[in-house]
């Protein structure tokens, strides 16, 4: 079903929802089961599973050269998704990304989707890769997420990028797509980069999962900005327990989002990361019952593949 009659059908009520990452290969399956089996007393309608593009890692030769390597580490998001919905029978959402991938390496992805019965796709750009600064798509690819929304919606209309196909099916895929309520890292201003999100929305993405925010302010100025801006589709908060000291810095430095100087500071006098953990869970409480107040259509939760912090928040929130 798509998240949109998810939300037609929940009838105001805020729903639970989650992301998890592919394991890291060579790992089972298994691990991923075991974070999402905690979290389905919850009734999540739909699960999420991220996307991770190529890497490249250089290699010391016997001969003290370097030999440029391509890695994917955690490929699976396919099979992922084609495993939790046979096996817990909800929606499962893979995202799709511009970066690493043609539009016909897209084209072809979103056919094994459509065959698959994933009735929901995340189209995302991707970063760029970790060598270089900028994000480069390939060739053939797509610059810009609106981009990917496109070719998209052109398959739901039965328009495959061959023009000589006859009689095609059309794909019936909803689409989602990354808001950010801090304005993502690459983004000149608040303002331009909510343009450029309404420009995903005309092109047909039908709902807006936000990055992780920890001031609810900031969600709500957000929502606020995209309808005055007439974007009108469901903007699902995107939420992050903090988890670890490391965090403190990580989070502002690679997301690109502030922490409130209370949670800062909570973090800061803890004796070890088990005390960070009950702040982070206690923080992410206080804001998703806030958020159900203010008649939020779902909670999203980024599990980061561990689910014990997750269904803690779970258990008081739902
Ligand atoms: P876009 O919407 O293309 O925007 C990228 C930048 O370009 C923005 O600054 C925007 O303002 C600007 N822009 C857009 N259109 C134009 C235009 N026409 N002209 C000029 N500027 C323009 N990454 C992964 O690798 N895998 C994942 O699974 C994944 N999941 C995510 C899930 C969520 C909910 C979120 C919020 C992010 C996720 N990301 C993921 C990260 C995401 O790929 C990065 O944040 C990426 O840098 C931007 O992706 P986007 O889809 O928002 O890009």
């Amino acid at each position: 079903m798509k998240v949109t009659e998810h939300i037609e059908q929940s009838k105001g009520k805020t729903r639970f929802s989650f992301e998890i990452l592919p394991p890291l290969k060579g790992q089972n399956i298994e691990s991923i089961f075991n974070n999402i089996d905690p979290l389905m007393e919850f009734n999540p309608p739909f699960i999420d599973v991220t996307y991770h593009r190529e890497e490249y890692i250089y290699k010391e030769l016997e001969n003290g050269l370097l030999q440029k390597q391509v890695v994917k580490k955690r490929p699976g998001t396919v099979g992922i998704c084609a495993a939790i919905q046979n096996k817990y029978n909800v929606d499962a959402i893979p995202h799709v990304l511009c970066g690493g991938f043609t539009k016909e390496d897209t084209e072809n992805f979103l056919i094994d989707l459509d065959f698959l019965g994933i009735d929901n796709v995340m189209a995302l750009r991707g970063d760029a890769v970790k060598s270089e600064i900028y994000f480069k798509p390939e060739k053939e690819g797509h610059q810009y997420a609106s981009d990917l929304v496109d070719q998209i919606e052109c398959l739901n209309h039965g328009k495959y990028l061959d023009e000589e196909l006859q009689n095609s099916a059309p794909t019936d895929f909803c689409v989602g797509v990354a808001g950010y309520p801090e304005k993502h890292m690459e983004a000149p201003s608040l303002d331009s980069d909510i343009h450029f999100l309404k420009k995903k929305i005309k092109k047909g993405a039908d709902y807006i999962v936000t990055q992780m925010f920890f001031d609810n302010q900031k969600y709500f100025e957000f929502v606020d900005k995209c309808r005055a801006e007439g974007i009108t589709v469901p903007i699902i908060p995107g939420l992050k327990p903090i988890s670890t000291k490391k965090q403190l810095n990580m989070i502002p430095h690679r997301f690109k989002v502030d922490l409130p100087d209370d949670l800062i500071m909570a973090v800061v006098n803890c004796k070890n990361n088990q005390q960070v953990r009950e702040v982070g869970v206690e923080w992410c409480i206080n804001q998703s019952k806030e958020l159900i107040n203010n008649g939020v259509p779902f909670l999203h939760y980024y599990s980061m593949g561990k689910s014990d912090n997750i269904k803690n928040i779970a258990c008081k929130v739902f």
